[in-house]
């Protein structure tokens, strides 16, 4: 069986030394925006014990639901980034093994460090998802809440390089432009922080990507790459935002473009109003995260092919905003 996290212990197996199944009570390590971890790679079992796995009826308990916490790459300074797993399965074992016809989603914070709504909405998410673990039933869903944790400790959009992560990709579109806070660096897939981010995508294969970001009040929204206009217009019901379909400048070597655009991923940029409170952000978004977690209207929008789906177009290739 194809272990696709076992791309995480190559690069670091020095480090990967299992500590065994850690049982941890579920809502601690989730509250802080950057965990200290008990090993590189904790286990937790969400609201399940034991007992109450001996407990709970056969029919009423035939997976398990639980998640994982790993580390997928480091940052330039050094700061581990973490990915949260949550999956309902046989045995934890048999959570290293991605089943080909389950959902995959992959939600991200904290790609630009000035914006930490972004990444405490997705903690709050992980502490949710954690507590509720009928959330995710049938699908995996991969959270990593600070793809960019030496900008969020510096509180700046850019990495420790200062290169801004959303324009590292290795899209097509990507070019060497002039050092300002949308830097896309020296070259394509530059930054330690967009490797490990290319190559979660690559492994995890994600069935659509919501990624959370903030913006001056007024211009906050639900942004789409890819076919994903169905999509970001359900979040819109939920959240109440506008729908973007574009935002203002261009945005060479974005994540929208390299997964969205180029490999037809729909991906949805969530911009909240930067000024808004963690709370607020939640209280506003909390069903849209659902939404976006359990909708399967995805299948419909890529069966209907280019009718319904937005397809790219010069428009919204050079696409603005975040
Ligand atoms: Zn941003």
């Amino acid at each position: 069986m194809t272990k696709w996290f076992t791309f995480l212990s190559t690069q670091y197996s020095a480090k990967f030394i299992s500590v065994g199944i850690i049982l941890v009570s579920l809502v601690g390590c989730s509250q802080s925006i950057h965990p200290v971890p008990i090993a590189e790679e904790r286990v937790e079992s969400p609201g399940i014990t034991a007992h109450d796995v001996r407990q709970t009826a056969p029919s009423k308990m035939e997976f398990l639901p639980i998640s994982r916490c790993c580390v997928i790459g480091r940052s330039v300074q050094g700061r581990d980034i973490y990915l949260y797993l949550f999956v309902h399965t046989e045995s934890f074992e048999d959570s290293m093994n991605l089943k080909p016809n389950v959902e995959k989603v992959l939600i991200l914070g904290g790609t630009h460090g000035n914006e930490p709504t972004g990444a405490t909405t997705a903690h709050r998410l992980v502490a949710e998802l954690q507590k509720n673990p009928h959330l995710y039933v049938n699908r995996y869903v991969a959270v990593v809440p600070e793809v960019n944790p030496d900008g969020l400790a510096a509180n700046s959009r850019v990495n420790a390089n200062g290169v801004d992560l959303n324009r590292n990709l290795p899209a097509a579109n990507w070019r060497l432009t002039k050092r300002d806070n949308a830097f896309g660096g020296l070259s394509p897939n530059s930054e330690p922080e967009t490797q490990a981010l290319t190559k979660l995508i690559e492994r995890f294969k994600p069935d659509r990507i919501l990624t959370l970001h903030s913006i001056a009040e007024g211009r906050h929204g639900n942004n789409y790459d890819g076919p994903a206009e169905q999509l970001a217009r359900r979040l819109c019901e939920k959240n109440g935002y506008p729908l973007l379909k574009t935002m203002g400048y261009p945005t060479p070597g974005s994540l929208g473009t390299w997964a969205g655009i180029e490999r037809q991923i729909p991906i949805v940029t969530l911009e909240f109003a930067r000024c808004r409170s963690t709370e607020r952000c939640w209280t506003e978004n909390a069903q849209a995260l659902i939404e976006f977690i359990q909708n399967t209207d995805v299948e419909t929008c890529r069966s209907e092919g280019e009718k319904t789906c937005s397809q790219p177009s010069e428009d919204t290739r050079n696409k603005f905003g975040r």
